[in-house]
């Protein structure tokens, strides 16, 4: 049964200004899955107004560290309670298949119970080198009030990777999920409520960018954006909170190589090429959309990955066994579309799929075969801009160099995989790629120790690790002077 839902302000639920809904009908089967209040400006100006005040009366960012660490694990196990149902909610506004989406629930409760551990951790430096007459002091204090912004591919993952952290440090936030999957988002913040955490730290306005995201990244009461979604518009957000200095996080878009080296482990490397491309339906930042492979073997290795490709089970979100889901809406679809038609256009040739399916159940959805594109050179647009879509190019390359060349010759660099038995080559080649994460002989697979961020246009900053939580903090030095102080101006002394 499709759910609908207000809006979520200190702590309680509360109908929007607009007096609107938004519907999210399913990109895979057409049916209302839920639907959303559109929030307006003032909703915004609201929530912002009630973080701030919570945050500046300090109840939250002054609960000891232990004290928000035992909230955050009470969030953590209501949410595992709830995991299935999330799960579920999940899968179906977002079109993704409910076992990838189990799996995307277990990683977010994992983070909160990861971010509630470094909650005891938040510490300074003591300098007693100074002289016996001082102390130097640097401690971390929280930013203050986040806007969080935030995209429809990983819609718990992504907002999973900032909250916990921003909470762990002692800020307050106002969260503006996809207008199109806010439901993992207001859940996760009602049960936040029900652990505990007070009322008025997280604050979620649902609605669209161009008035929520906007209110969120020009509003003076707003210390941070931390945003995840396309260059396109972290490059507006930047723009809007350079004009009184805003602190930013940005986790943008990608353009992945996938580089096969002929000493490779052929098996695996198949398995974890054909995974990087079509894994939430290509709907993926740190997707794998550009194989490299090493000319000596290019052509039976492709010709296998094609076969493989054939394979993949593309169903319902709810189809237990399916692998891929349909796109998150028809615009992305004939996006997904208008490139693969580009692609030959510019020269290149598709090996396996190349359209739209619609039949076996999936009449009503906006699915697309995975594809795969041979012949394809860094000039052509297919190599150069992010697909978002189930759509893998394939460039060959003779020696280490020229796939280094190719791998970074991209505006991007959030995530690069490669796959080679060499263990030199693993290091050499691990320091060269221009990218903030790198999968070695995998693909996709990281751990939260781990931080995650983009090199060049894919972001600003980190999520994940220590460094994720650091994030949502700001420096603070003191020089603090102990005992009898020598005057600067002596002769104004009386
Ligand atoms: P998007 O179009 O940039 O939207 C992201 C968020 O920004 C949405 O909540 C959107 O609102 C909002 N927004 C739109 N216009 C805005 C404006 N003028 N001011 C403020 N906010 C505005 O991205 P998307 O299509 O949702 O997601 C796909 C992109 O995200 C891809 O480029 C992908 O690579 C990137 N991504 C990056 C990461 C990472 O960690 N690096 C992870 C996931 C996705 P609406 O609700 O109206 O759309
Ligand atoms: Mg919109």
């Amino acid at each position: 049964m499709a759910r609908t839902y207000d809006l979520w302000i200190d702590g309680r639920w509360a109908k929007a200004s607009t007096g609107r809904l938004i519907d999210r009908t399913s990109s895979a089967h057409g049916g209302l899955v839920a639907s959303f209040a559109e929030g307006g400006r003032e909703d915004a100006d609201n929530a912002v107004k009630v973080a701030r005040r919570t945050f500046d009366q300090r109840a939250w960012s002054d609960l000891p560290g232990n004290a928000k660490a035992s909230l955050l694990t009470a969030w953590a196990d209501l949410i595992a309670a709830k995991a299935e149902e999330l799960a579920q909610i999940e899968a179906e506004e977002s079109s993704k298949p409910i076992r990838f989406a189990r799996g995307e629930v277990a990683w977010s409760i994992d983070i909160v119970r990861y971010a509630a551990a470094l909650a005891w951790q938040i510490k300074g430096d003591a300098f007693t080198n100074l002289g016996p007459d001082a102390i130097g002091l640097v401690s971390r204090e929280p930013r203050g009030v986040v806007g969080m912004i935030l995209p429809w591919n990983f819609p718990l993952v992504t907002v999973m990777q900032k909250l916990p952290y921003a909470l762990a440090a002692g800020c307050t936030v106002v969260i503006k999920p996809s207008e199109m999957t806010s439901g993992t988002t207001l859940e996760v913040a009602a049960l936040a409520k029900a652990a505990g955490i007070p009322d008025g730290v997280i604050n979620v306005v649902t609605g669209s960018g161009e008035v929520i995201g906007d209110a969120l990244s020009t509003h003076p009461q707003v210390d941070m954006i931390s945003f995840t979604g396309s260059t396109a518009v972290g490059k507006m957000i930047a723009r809007n909170q350079a004009g009184r200095v805003g602190r930013v996080g940005m986790e943008l878009g990608g353009k992945g190589a996938n580089i096969v080296f002929a000493d490779a482990d052929i098996e695996a490397a198949l398995d974890g090429v054909l995974l990087g491309f079509v894994l939430n339906q290509g709907e993926e930042c740190c997707a794998g959309s550009r194989l490299l492979v090493e000319k000596s073997i290019a052509e039976s290795f492709v010709t296998r990955l094609a076969a493989r490709t054939k394979k993949v089970r593309i169903g319902l979100p709810l189809d237990e066994t399916a692998d891929m889901s349909a796109l998150i809406s028809e615009k992305q679809m004939n996006a997904v579309l208008a490139r693969i038609a580009l692609g030959k256009e510019e020269g290149g040739r598709t090996i396996v799929g190349g359209g739209r399916l619609t039949d076996s159940g999936r009449e009503r959805g906006f699915f697309v075969e995975p594809t795969i594109f041979d012949n394809i050179t860094p000039q052509m647009t297919l190599f150069r801009e992010e697909i978002f879509g189930p759509v893998l190019t394939v460039t060959t390359f003779d020696g280490e160099e020229e796939a280094i060349a190719l791998a970074n010759d991209t505006l991007y660099g959030l995530a690069s995989g490669f796959w080679t038995k060499n263990v030199d080559r693993v290091h050499r080649v691990s320091r060269r790629l221009r990218s903030g994460t790198l999968y070695v002989n995998t693909y996709l697979e990281t751990a939260m120790q781990l931080p995650f961020g983009g090199f060049k246009q894919s972001g600003i900053g980190r999520e994940m690790g220590l460094e994720g939580l650091l994030e949502f903090t700001e420096i603070k030095s003191a020089f603090i002077k102990l005992g009898e102080r020598t005057p600067a101006l002596p002769h104004t002394v009386d």
